[in-house]
């Protein structure tokens, strides 16, 4: 029997999820099908019986369910704990339990170009879910400082707390208009740029060497990402965490290693 997974949300119609774990199913022969199931906010728990009905065992979890789906899970990873939100869950044995592939899918293209994050200091602009996976990432890998900003900066004080909780050195401010230097790492973590909006801050001043990592992934070229290869900054484009945390979930879920050139193929020719 084909087995069924899932990636629910509100709105999840342009979802890439589907498009990367189907592109792996065919390439491992697997006998199984990916689909986007939409749950409205407010449905959550109603959407949760539905999927077990189905016999859904596995499914990711986006905007905006990663937090609310805390406390209906029977168990939650370190990962889940740490940042206080979920990504994935898998429902086996009348049990649900919970995990977080942002962090590491976050972390994952810093690793593979060695930048040292080690005493790095961070610029983060945005303090919202990404943001918190992120600053998560960084606090545990020996990040010396990060600086949050944000339009609320209520929440940017709430998440350079987090940081400070963790042992890291931290601070908080409304975005700024341009960024300068005294940062090893920008990341955008704010929305702001998507479907070819402008950059939340100005990145046309950075130094050169800087790393500017932008988690937005549509389009796969932000105008944050122009604006700081312009000034001969190193780039990070947000597809590379994307396909890295769907890779990790199919790890996760599948007890196998994701076909990660496969998945990536997928995920890049839905944007040509
Ligand atoms: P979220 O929890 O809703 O947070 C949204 C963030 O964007 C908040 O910091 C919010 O600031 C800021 N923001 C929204 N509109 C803004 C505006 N007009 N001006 C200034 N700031 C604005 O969402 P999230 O889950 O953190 O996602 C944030 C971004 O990361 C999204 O683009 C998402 O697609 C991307 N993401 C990418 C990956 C990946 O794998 N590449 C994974 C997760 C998320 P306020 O607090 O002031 O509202």
């Amino acid at each position: 029997m084909v087995r069924t997974f899932a990636v629910i949300g509100d709105p999840i119609d342009h979802s890439l999820s589907p498009a990367m774990h189907n592109a792996a199913f065919l390439e491992t022969r697997m006998d199984c099908t990916y689909i986007a199931y939409r749950v409205p906010r407010g449905d959550l728990s109603a959407g949760l019986d539905s999927l077990r009905a189905a016999g859904i065992e596995g499914y990711n979890v986006t905007i905006p369910h990663k937090v609310a789906i805390m406390e209906r899970l029977d168990s939650v990873s370190e990962e889940c704990s740490l940042i206080g939100a979920a990504n994935l869950v898998h429902d086996r044995g009348g049990r649900r339990r919970g995990f977080n592939t942002d962090m590491e899918g976050f972390l994952r293209p810093l690793l593979s170009r060695n930048v040292p994050l080690s005493g790095c200091r961070v610029l983060l602009l945005g303090a919202g879910g990404a943001a918190r996976a992120g600053a998560s990432g960084l606090a545990a890998r020996g990040a010396s400082h990060i600086h949050v900003c944000n339009r609320d900066t209520g929440k940017a004080r709430g998440l350079a707390e987090h940081c400070s909780k963790m042992g890291v050195s931290s601070s908080s401010g409304p975005l700024p208009s341009y960024v300068e230097g005294g940062f090893d790492l920008v990341v955008n973590a704010t929305s702001v740029g998507m479907n070819g909006g402008p950059s939340p801050a100005d990145m046309s001043r950075v130094p050169p060497g800087v790393v500017a990592y932008d988690m937005v992934y549509t389009p796969v070229r932000t105008s944050f990402l122009e604006q700081a290869e312009g000034a001969d900054a190193a780039t990070i484009p947000g597809w590379e965490m994307l396909l890295h945390q769907a890779a990790l979930s199919f790890s996760i879920l599948h007890g196998r290693d994701a076909p990660v050139p496969a998945m990536k193929r997928a995920l890049l020719g839905v944007f040509d």
